[in-house]
């Protein structure tokens, strides 16, 4: 057998062709003269598997999809608290190259590290070493992530230099206002460079698998971002990643994403998938509009909406699921999910439990879903009936409870007669 996975991407693009409109961007020269065809698409799963399809081999500078990875590498080094300070976190609502100071605080700090002037920012606060600037600095960390080594464009690095006015004016103001703390155009010529780095989708769906697997890059086991520093970059992915369409975004496709002007976009699932698209022509916004348009079907097709949440049972336990199996002897079989909201009904429920010495047996065997909430929360339920003079048993044969099952307070024999009885009630 083989897994649909690939045809279902070709056909995406086969079907995406049809979609016209955009254009390329023209306010970096080199970027006007890019094949407006090219159309590529990769998907990385959990454990770091690439399915891809179309132009995946093709390289296109990376641009501002470097601001979230950059990101994640000063809060890495500096920690969250230092970079904070110097760029926030508020969606600007405008346009990605505004200078967007946030002036309500003591001191004035760009808005976010999506837009140009947090990500010059970030970029000025990667630590230069006498060996590595820090482009380079940057470059080797991108290869790290992407697992092969990335190399700079360097005609879309000099045509973008030669034409930063924009981008060196905001490197100036910021310079005024102290949130940059030296040269300026160094700085700005330097950001630029890390825009230049070319990638393949293929690169990309590597890149965010570390933000997909919990900071901890799946292809070697080797940690690389905490998981505080991965919740922050997917947060502001999620409010600042695609600029002023994020709202639209986020309703219509609902995943933390990042656009860049040569037209890729990431976008990440934490826990499931990594998605990349590449295809060069632009919306108003500078977003890639086939590139929006493939990431919502994925999202539509493989249900990844962020907002729709894990579909849960709600009822974790229903009064049918609690059984009498013997005298003094109460089996509460839950199914489905539990986290927070079904832990507490199941804790609501367990409050009709009178003090005394009977016995109470948790059958774990029907859950499908298990979060560290409701993991600690029935474990907490277990000990307060246990306090309140019960014995407690679990049937748990998926290790829902592992920790738990050491401290049974049945004997196995009894607790074997107890799932056979179970079943037999069942
Ligand atoms: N290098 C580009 C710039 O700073 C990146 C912008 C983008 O991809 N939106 O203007």
């Amino acid at each position: 057998m083989n897994t649909p996975v690939p045809e279902y991407l070709a056909d995406l693009l086969r079907n995406c062709k049809a979609f016209e409109g955009g254009q390329l961007a023209t306010y970096i020269p080199e970027l006007a003269s890019a094949d407006p065809n090219k159309l590529a698409v990769a998907l990385t799963t959990l454990d770091g598997i690439i399915y891809t399809a179309g132009d995946d081999e093709y390289e296109f500078s990376i641009q501002s999809i470097s601001k979230a990875f950059a990101y994640a590498f000063v809060i890495e080094e500096l920690g969250s608290t230092v970079v904070k300070e110097k760029v926030g976190v508020e969606p600007s609502g405008e346009a990605f190259n505004e200078i967007s100071l946030d002036q309500t605080e003591e001191r004035a700090k760009p808005k976010n590290p999506m837009i140009n002037s947090g990500a010059i920012t970030v970029h000025s606060l990667i630590p230069k070493t006498t060996r590595a600037d820090r482009a380079e600095t940057i470059r080797q960390f991108f290869s790290k992530l992407a697992g092969r080594d990335l190399s700079f464009d360097l005609s879309i690095y000099e045509s973008e230099k030669d034409t930063a006015f924009r981008n060196l004016s905001i490197g100036y103001s910021l310079r005024n206002l102290d949130v940059l703390e030296s040269d300026p155009v160094e700085i700005v010529e330097s950001y630029i460079k890390q825009c230049s780095i070319n990638v393949t989708v293929k690169d990309l769906a590597n890149m965010t698998s570390v933000l997909v697997n919990d900071g901890v890059l799946p292809t070697t086991g080797e940690r690389i971002l905490s998981r505080q520093t991965v919740r922050q970059v997917l947060t502001v992915m999620t409010t600042c990643g695609m600029y002023n369409a994020a709202g639209n975004w986020l309703a219509n496709v609902g995943i933390p994403a990042k656009s860049g002007v040569s037209g890729g976009i990431i976008g990440v699932l934490p826990g499931q998938v990594g998605l990349a698209v590449f295809a060069p022509k632009l919306d108003q916004y500078g977003n890639s509009v086939r590139g929006i348009d493939i990431m919502q079907q994925m999202s539509n097709d493989m249900g990844l909406h962020l907002l729709e949440g894990i579909p849960s049972s709600r009822a974790i336990i229903n009064d049918q699921d609690i059984k009498e199996v013997e005298a003094d002897v109460k089996v509460y079989k839950l199914h489905g999910v539990l986290q927070f909201s079904e832990a507490e009904r199941l804790l609501r429920k367990l409050q009709e439990e009178k003090r005394g010495s009977n016995s109470i047996v948790f059958d774990l065997s029907h859950i499908s879903l298990v979060n560290n909430v409701g993991r600690r929360m029935l474990l907490d339920g277990i000990d307060r009936l246990r306090a309140d003079g019960h014995r407690v048993a679990l049937i748990d044969p998926e290790q829902i409870l592992p920790n738990a099952k050491t401290n049974l307070d049945f004997e196995p024999k009894i607790y074997h007669e107890i799932q056979e009885i179970s079943k037999e009630k069942a």
